[in-house]
C-alpha cells in the first residue's frame, strides 16, 4: 500500500508587485530597528486559513470550498508595524481589520467545514510576517501601503534549504 501524498496548504491574501514594493520597503524600514531573521520579500503574505498537511485526497473539497466563499472585494491598508513577544514574530497590518476580511475568513471556514476542517478564526490577527526570532528595539512608523483585496489564494508550502517556499496554486477572485 503505498502511502497517500500529503501537501502542506494554505489560503492566503497574495500581494501583485506592486503592493509587494510598498510592503518590502516597509519591511526594510522596520528591519533596520532590531535584528531576526528576515522573511524574504517574495514570501510576503497575509495568511487567511491554515490547513497544515492536507490529503492530497481532500485538495478538490477544498478547491470547491473556495469557489462557495461568499465575500466582495475590498481595500485593506497595511499601517502599522507590530511585535508579538512570546513568538518573536514581527509584523506589519492595519490597524483597523476592516469587517469585509473577518467575513471573508469567516465564510472560507465555514466553506471548509465539511470538508473536515475547523475554523479557528477566533484569533485571527491579520499580519504579514516579516521576519521571526525578533529582539525588539523600536517599532518606527511606516509609510501605510494601500493593498486592494480582489482574490483569495491557495499556496502550498514546501521546505526549502532556506526556509520556506511557496507556491501558487490557485487563485479565486472575490466576486459577490
Ligand atoms: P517556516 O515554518 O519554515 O519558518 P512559514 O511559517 O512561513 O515558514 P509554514 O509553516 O508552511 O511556513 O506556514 C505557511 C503560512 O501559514 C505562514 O503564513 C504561517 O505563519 C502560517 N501558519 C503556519 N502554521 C500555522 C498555524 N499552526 N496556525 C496558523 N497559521 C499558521
Ligand atoms: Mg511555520
Amino acid at each position: 500500500m503505498s502511502a497517500r501524498r500529503k501537501r502542506r496548504l494554505f489560503f492566503a491574501l497574495w500581494p501583485d508587485a506592486e503592493v509587494r514594493n510598498g510592503l518590502a520597503s516597509a519591511a526594510a524600514a522596520v528591519r533596520k530597528h532590531g535584528s531576526g531573521r528576515s522573511v524574504p520579500d517574495e514570501n510576503l503574505h497575509i495568511t487567511l486559513a491554515f490547513l497544515g498537511s492536507v490529503d492530497e485526497e481532500l485538495l478538490d473539497c477544498v478547491r470547491s470550498a473556495a469557489e462557495q466563499v461568499n465575500a466582495g472585494a475590498f481595500a485593506l491598508t497595511i499601517d502599522r508595524a507590530g511585535w508579538w513577544k512570546r513568538t518573536g514574530i514581527l509584523w506589519l497590518g492595519p490597524s483597523a481589520g476592516p469587517a469585509a476580511l473577518n467575513r471573508l475568513v469567516k465564510s472560507l471556514w465555514a466553506a471548509l467545514e465539511p470538508c473536515g476542517f475547523w475554523p479557528d478564526f477566533r484569533d485571527f490577527h491579520p499580519h504579514v510576517t516579516i521576519a521571526r526570532r525578533w529582539r525588539k528595539a523600536r517599532l518606527p512608523e511606516i509609510r501605510p501601503v494601500h493593498w486592494p483585496i480582489d482574490a483569495l489564494m491557495l499556496l502550498e508550502s514546501h521546505t526549502g534549504q532556506r526556509g520556506a517556499r511557496y507556491t501558487l496554486l490557485e487563485r479565486w477572485p472575490l466576486i459577490r
